[in-house]
């Protein structure tokens, strides 16, 4: 399907005119000469859950593949069914197409931090990690590593009611005697145990939970996104098309109700901690939780995030960067020489002769398994 490339053209010279986290404006390349981006003073709304999940039912979203004619070459390209802006891949204008899920975003959060100031925090954090590789390191020299996109995420509101049955915990003291062995004989002694007493509880737990950020996109893994939070929703603005000049962005490809059962988990985990809390004593045990979703308001947003990817013995490691915040968060790979060199140098000084015989892939695998950090 054929779609309309919008782009923003500098009114001095013509060129493309490119989104700035520096100065917040669209500046042209070519002429350096600088658009302000008008803020509307509407406010940042939410919007009912139940509603838009009812009509969401009866509304599926279609997959269609986007067609673009590039406003600069003329070259027609092709973009993914949730893309809505990219650079043309011949001559990298900046083009921004339509959204086409039946929920569009309403507010957003610009990017803030520039590619440079991205790639500075980038390299920094690289250095910091002792064992990843030295390719990773050289890697990044280069600009045109990082990615900047708009990520489509969902935040939900709840006032939630939740009845709980558990156990509360309290530990005393018995005295006991035990047969003791001591200077090889048997004595008695007499010492002090700890017991637990149970005893049943019930109560209720309300809590009031405001912007849940929910990543709607599978560009990203879950566990990156979700440790790129928290993000500063108190920030957001009306959505305005001009700040995907130049980015990368998509529409939702998790959607609503799929994200709120994620959001429920996240709030379960909230709700968990209060109960032990609520049931006090020293230990506590929860039976059975029932919680009641009241109120419940959703806004689409996107959230910008600055993106690397590196391949790394036929896999692929992720990075990102909070676009707003400057946190970092990825999957490292470990040089395994690097680790055989430590081992090696620690060998050395104790002076003994030790022969690592375990395959090398040994290690490998055991530091794989600790990737995250
Ligand atoms: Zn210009
Ligand atoms: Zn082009």
């Amino acid at each position: 399907m054929k779609f309309q490339s919008i782009n923003f053209t500098c009114k001095g010279c013509g060129a493309p005119l490119r989104y700035s986290p520096a100065t917040q404006s669209l500046r042209c390349e070519f002429c350096s000469s600088t658009e302000l981006i008008s803020h509307s003073n509407q406010s940042i709304k939410e919007y009912s859950l139940k509603k838009a999940l009812q009509f969401l039912e009866t509304h599926h979203p279609q997959e269609i593949i986007k067609e673009v004619r590039c406003n600069k070459c003329s070259a027609l390209f092709k973009l993914t069914p949730y893309s809505v802006s990219s650079n043309c891949p011949y001559c990298n204008t900046p083009t921004i197409t339509d959204f086409i899920k039946e929920i569009t975003p309403q507010s957003m959060l610009p990017f803030s931090l520039t590619q440079k100031q991205a790639q500075t925090k980038f390299k920094k954090w690289l250095g910091s990690l002792w064992f990843a590789p030295n390719k990773l390191k050289k890697l990044i020299d280069g600009n045109e590593n990082l990615t900047g996109y708009y990520l489509p995420h969902w935040t939900y509101d709840a006032e939630t009611h939740s009845q709980y049955h558990g156990q509360r915990g309290t530990i005393y003291y018995v005295t006991v005697e035990r047969t003791r062995v001591i200077n090889g004989q048997h004595r008695r002694v007499t010492k002090k145990e700890a017991r637990i007493k149970w005893r049943a509880i019930q109560g209720v737990v309300n809590n009031n939970f405001d912007d849940i950020t929910i990543g709607a996109s599978k560009t990203i893994s879950h566990t990156i996104l979700d440790n790129l939070a928290p993000w500063d929703t108190n920030r957001l603005i009306p959505f305005n098309t001009k700040y995907l000049s130049g980015f990368k962005s998509e529409e939702y490809t998790i959607g609503l109700d799929n994200g709120f059962e994620y959001a429920k988990m996240k709030m379960d985990n909230i709700i968990r901690r209060d109960i032990r809390a609520d049931i006090g004593g020293d230990q506590q045990k929860i039976e059975q939780v029932k919680t009641t979703y009241n109120n419940t308001t959703y806004k689409s947003v996107l959230f910008p995030i600055w993106t690397a990817q590196f391949d790394w013995r036929g896999k692929q490691y992720n990075y990102a960067i909070n676009g707003q915040t400057g946190k970092i968060t990825g999957e490292r790979p470990y040089s395994l020489i690097k680790i055989i060199m430590l081992i090696g140098f620690i060998i050395m000084l104790f002076g003994g002769v030790v022969y690592i015989e375990e395959h090398p892939q040994y290690f490998e695998d055991a530091f794989n398994s600790i990737r995250y950090n």
